[in-house]
């Protein structure tokens, strides 16, 4: 029996199979979770600066604690929420979690963005800017602190009512991400025909910069793509040393991921940030003397 806790207590479940059936299942406990209790909850990863680690801001990423399948990660419900009526408060409770934390570091003196990942099926809904909108207002947080995460891949016979989200979002003062940046649509026709403020680079292009000379070009491209347009520039996924000094050879500004810091409870960020924030750049000197 202890063997059969041991796979299935704290497991994260992220191998398992997204069928049909089994999101139809996972739907109608959604409806349980949100009328229920706090089974939506989120993570935060901070971003750093590269050479300082400094915190630049913090992601929040959601997991669904069920009741009976434990911590689920986002790919194993998502599809069925934004296939779902409950897109929308599923949305709006993730942005009420994320700005409720930002307050909290907010309150420490620690003066970073909350950024939150928005489903390319929000950007097709005309009442979406107005629903941030209302939630920045009840929380008191300036527009300007939040950060919206966005992937892009609506069809194109959707682009002008996205755009025009994306426009209206922007007017009001929230910035923009462009996630997963070199990946499906987060592509270079995006960079030209949006208004962004960042661009994260994704993953896979760090995970192979060391070893690919072709990834290497890729993310050495982003950052100066970002540099030649003002927009910020923030690698995803950095996990070795090796891939910090390579970063910040190619001049990236600052990056996200297990190398600084894992995705953490809320409880546990606050004291994160300011961790982040004393810490000296003690890898620097050899970091660069490596360049
Ligand atoms: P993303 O926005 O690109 O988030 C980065 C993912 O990489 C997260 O996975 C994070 O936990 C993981 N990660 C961070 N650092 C590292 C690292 O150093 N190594 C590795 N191997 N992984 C790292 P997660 O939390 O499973 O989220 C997956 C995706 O789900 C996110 O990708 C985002 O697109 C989506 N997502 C997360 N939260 C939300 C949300 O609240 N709403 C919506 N619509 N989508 C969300
Ligand atoms: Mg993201
Ligand atoms: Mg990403
Ligand atoms: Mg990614």
């Amino acid at each position: 029996r202890a063997k059969e806790l041991g796979v299935t207590v704290g497991t994260y479940d992220s191998g398992q199979d997204a069928s049909s059936t089994d999101q139809l299942a996972l739907l109608a406990d959604l409806q349980d979770a949100f009328v229920a209790d706090d089974q939506i909850i989120l993570h935060l990863q901070p971003a750093v600066d590269l050479v300082t680690s400094e915190p630049t801001g913090v992601e929040a990423l959601v997991r669904w604690h069920h009741p009976r399948r434990g911590y689920l990660s986002p790919a194993e419900f998502l599809p069925a929420v934004e296939r779902s009526e409950l897109l929308i408060p599923f949305t709006r409770r993730v942005l009420d979690l994320a700005l409720a934390a930002a307050a909290d570091w907010t309150a420490s003196g620690i003066d970073v963005p909350v950024s939150v990942n928005v489903s390319a099926r929000s950007l097709t809904d005309p009442t979406f800017p107005a629903q941030v909108t209302e939630v920045l207002r009840r929380h008191r947080t300036p527009a300007s602190r939040l950060v919206l995460e966005i992937t892009e891949s609506v069809a194109v016979s959707e682009q002008e009512i996205v755009d025009e989200v994306l426009a209206r979002l922007r007017s009001s003062g929230v910035q923009v991400s462009l996630d997963d940046f070199g990946t499906g649509f987060s592509s270079l026709a995006s960079v030209t025909r949006m208004p962004i403020d960042e661009i994260k680079i994704d993953r896979s292009f760090v995970d192979e910069m060391i070893d690919s000379a072709a990834a290497g070009a890729v993310v050495r491209g982003a950052v100066e793509l970002g540099s030649r347009l003002g927009v910020r520039v923030v690698a995803e996924g950095i996990e070795t040393i090796e891939q910090r000094a390579a970063l910040i050879a190619v001049g990236c500004p600052t990056a996200q991921g297990y190398h600084f810091c894992k995705p953490m409870p809320a409880d546990k960020i606050v004291q994160a940030l300011s961790q982040l924030a004393r810490s000296a750049p003690t890898n620097v000197t050899q970091l660069r003397a490596d360049d």
